[in-house]
């Protein structure tokens, strides 16, 4: 495969860089920096996604009659590159990667008229309802219940692990419209156009390192109407399997990758080994980042492809499991050498040190804040879009045939 960027690319890749120089402050900056879990800070990320879409440029997997760029896939990697290299934030996507391709694919032309736009300028925030207490890897035995009233449908319950649920001001929710059968058979995806309706409440989980990304939400008699409903009742498994594909696979994890290792070499530049001379020196400790990195290359060969898939219009399929698992164990090998190269220093509990605009003396140097909170937050990659055990399942079956 010939990775090399044509003259059109390098033309390309000028442009966002141009577009990026200009666009990115200094706080968007500070708030892409001081990311410790999958997304930056809500609000900066949120500033950011409007700048965005003001250039056109929100939703670069989106085909353009959506409003998304229409870009093929080396320019999507080049733009996720190009914005993580640039500290640009991370933001809140589960609009733009994942409802957003199944209402593409599912949802009646009123739905795509009344979602799209507003996910594509950042004005529709939406949170993933699929989890609850006793139903995680075990999804197909959710249990809230929708039951059909008039026109709406009435829905008890509840949901747990809701990345976002806070800040978001909409919802896409598995439901239970149905006992028979299987249980995958009774199961319809509805779309909540609020996060402030009757009897619906967010109560916050705070992860060990201090952050609040997560969590439980309590449906007690929440109306949505069944005009929300994406496919037909009962078929909400088809749709929710989908949206998975593009959770796991829709976006490329190299970027990240790379810049963590950046993260990492730099700390092994400024600290020492025991004995004498910086770590990065140190050969065991190089042989180990070396190997982080190979492992980053060769998830950039299944990711080109994967992207190149997308931008012919087909879905991941069952090669996203595999990208999960390589992405989520090659990030979490990245934090642990980040930890073991800042020592000690990856000891002190400072998370107002994090807090955007900070900027007392802190005990760990400035650039090894983010290492500690990064270490722990992302004990959970292996485990959040279905955890790495249950991929090893869906490569067995649909990938072996075992
Ligand atoms: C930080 C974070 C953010 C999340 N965000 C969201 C969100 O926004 N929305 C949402 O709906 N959910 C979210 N989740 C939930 C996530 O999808 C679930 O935690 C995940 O699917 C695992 O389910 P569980 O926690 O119930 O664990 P369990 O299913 O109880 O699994 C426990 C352990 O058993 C293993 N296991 C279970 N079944 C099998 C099997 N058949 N074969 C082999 N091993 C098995 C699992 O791999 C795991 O190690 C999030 C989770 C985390 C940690």
């Amino acid at each position: 495969m010939d990775l090399a960027l044509s003259p059109q690319d390098e033309a390309f890749r000028d442009e966002v860089r141009r577009f990026l120089a200009e666009s990115l402050t200094e706080d968007l900056r500070e708030a892409g920096r001081k990311t410790a879990g999958v997304f930056a800070d809500f609000a900066a990320g949120l500033r950011w996604h409007k700048v965005l879409a003001g250039r056109g440029w929100s939703a670069p997997t989106w085909p353009k009659e959506y409003g998304g760029t229409g870009w093929n896939a080396t320019q999507r990697y080049i733009f996720a590159r190009e914005c993580i290299a640039a500290d640009a934030p991370r933001i809140f996507s589960m609009g733009i990667r994942m409802v957003g391709p199944v209402i593409q694919k599912f949802g009646t032309p009123e739905q795509k008229a009344k979602y799209l736009p507003g996910i594509v300028s950042g004005d529709i925030v939406f949170c993933q309802g699929y989890s609850e207490p006793g139903s995680g890897s075990d999804l197909a035995s959710l249990k809230t219940r929708a039951v059909r009233d008039g026109d709406d449908y009435v829905i008890d319950g509840t949901k747990i692990w809701t990345t976002g649920a806070h800040v978001a001001n909409h919802m896409f929710c598995l439901v239970r419209t149905s006992s028979e059968g299987k249980p995958q058979e009774g199961i319809s995806f509805v779309l909540l156009d609020s996060m402030d309706l009757p009897g619906l409440s967010v109560k916050p989980i705070v992860t060990l390192a201090g952050d609040h990304e997560v969590n439980q939400v309590f449906f007690d008699g929440v109306r949505t109407p069944v005009a929300n409903r994406i496919g037909p009742e009962n078929d909400g498994w088809t749709v929710a399997k989908y949206l998975l594909e593009f959770e796991r696979g829709g976006d490329a994890y190299t970027p990240n990758l790379y810049a963590r290792i950046e993260d990492v070499r730099r700390i092994a530049r400024e600290e020492a080994a025991d004995g004498a001379g910086r770590l990065i020196d140190d050969r065991g400790f190089a042989e180990r980042l070396a190997e982080a990195e190979m492992a980053a290359q060769a998830l950039e060969m299944i990711e080109m492809q994967v992207l190149s898939d997308l931008s012919r219009g087909r879905n991941p399929g069952a090669i996203s499991s595999a990208m999960k698992i390589r992405g989520s164990e090659t990030l979490q090998m990245l934090d642990h050498l980040g930890v073991e190269a800042l020592a000690w220093y990856a000891a002190p509990f400072e998370p107002e040190a994090r807090e955007l605009g900070h900027n007392e003396p802190t005990v760990t140097p400035e650039w090894g804040i983010t290492a500690l909170p990064l270490y722990l937050n992302n004990r959970a990659a292996t485990i959040y879009a279905g955890s790495n055990e249950i991929q090893r399942n869906i490569i067995a079956k649909a990938v072996l045939g075992l």
